[in-house]
């Protein structure tokens, strides 16, 4: 019998954000693969779970992901932790799930927080569809052709991104997907300092400027661009599609909403009076 791989979120910021599974299974299994086991140590403690860390990080994940695969081929169980949130999203993991997959060992999601995740949900943005493009590249040239990449795309964009670069990237995002952009930024998530920041792209840019400095962890949501034509208003779309498709309500709903690049709740409330009509 082989062992099984269980891939743990923790919390991204709130110690209370740990699930009740996560803190059995990782007080059950025979070790713990963490990133950086002091700091994962604290989490543990905290949990009153005693059992053994191993370093899983960025610099060691092929040779670690071996070793780890053979106390999994001997029948262990074994947990993957990242830092923060869910392991493999923007986090290592990914070569030690791979090889699991590869040689037939059992991996099992236990899942919980994940900055995207969170970030997206009280953003306020389109999130029938996103693409998530973990961090962006430091160089300019190289964040920029991302950004280009995925200007016109039709679902919400979401990146991770350092305090220090955030008006480097918002200035990018200005200048390729147009200053009147819908953006949300989630900063300290689940943390005191918790703040989403909703408006342009531009208004992001000049309200982040005016900051002594940018601190803290961070979530960068880009809109789609509205694919209708930006004279048309929400209302007027919604009658536009219903009197020319045969789409049902939600479908519209969905459609405006993509295209408006607003949330889908605002959509739906907008169109309320016009069904009875
Ligand atoms: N695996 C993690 C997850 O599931 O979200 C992400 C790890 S990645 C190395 C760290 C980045 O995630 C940070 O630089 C920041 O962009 C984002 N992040 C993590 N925690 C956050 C928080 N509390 N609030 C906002 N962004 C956060």
């Amino acid at each position: 019998m082989t062992g099984t791989l269980y891939v743990v979120a923790t919390p991204i910021g709130n110690l209370e954000d740990m699930t009740y599974r996560a803190v059995r299974v990782l007080g059950e299994v025979a070790l713990i693969a963490a990133e950086d086991t002091r700091h994962s140590r604290k989490l543990l403690t905290h949990y009153g779970i005693a059992t053994r860390l191993i370093s899983y990080h960025d610099h060691n994940e092929k040779e670690r992901a071996e070793q780890l695969l053979a106390r999994l081929q001997g029948g262990e169980n074994v947990a993957l932790i990242s830092d923060a949130g869910t392991p493999c999203i923007a986090d290592p993991g990914y070569e030690l799930v791979q090889r699991c997959h590869l040689e037939g060992i059992a991996v099992v999601a236990v899942p919980g927080s994940s900055a995207v995740i969170a970030g997206l949900s009280i953003a306020g943005l389109p999130t029938e569809g996103f693409r998530f493009l973990g961090f962006l590249p430091a160089k300019a040239q190289a964040r920029r052709t991302v950004l280009q990449r995925c200007s016109d795309e039709t679902a919400t964009q979401v990146m991770y991104e350092a305090p220090h670069r955030l008006l480097a990237t918002l200035s990018d995002i200005v200048d390729i997907c147009g200053s009147d952009c819908r953006v949300a930024i989630a900063r300290e998530l689940t943390k005191r300092h918790e703040e989403l920041f909703s408006g342009t792209a531009q208004e992001a840019l000049t309200s982040f400027s005016e900051r002594e400095a940018v601190k803290g962890e961070l979530v960068v949501m880009v809109a789609p661009a509205p694919r209708q034509a930006p004279e048309m208003t929400i209302t007027e779309q919604l009658l536009h599609l219903r009197q020319t498709t045969d789409l049902n309500w939600k479908d519209i709903v969905k459609q405006v909403a993509r295209d408006q690049g607003v949330a889908g709740s605002e959509v739906y409330r907008e169109s309320l009076p016009l069904r009875k009509g």
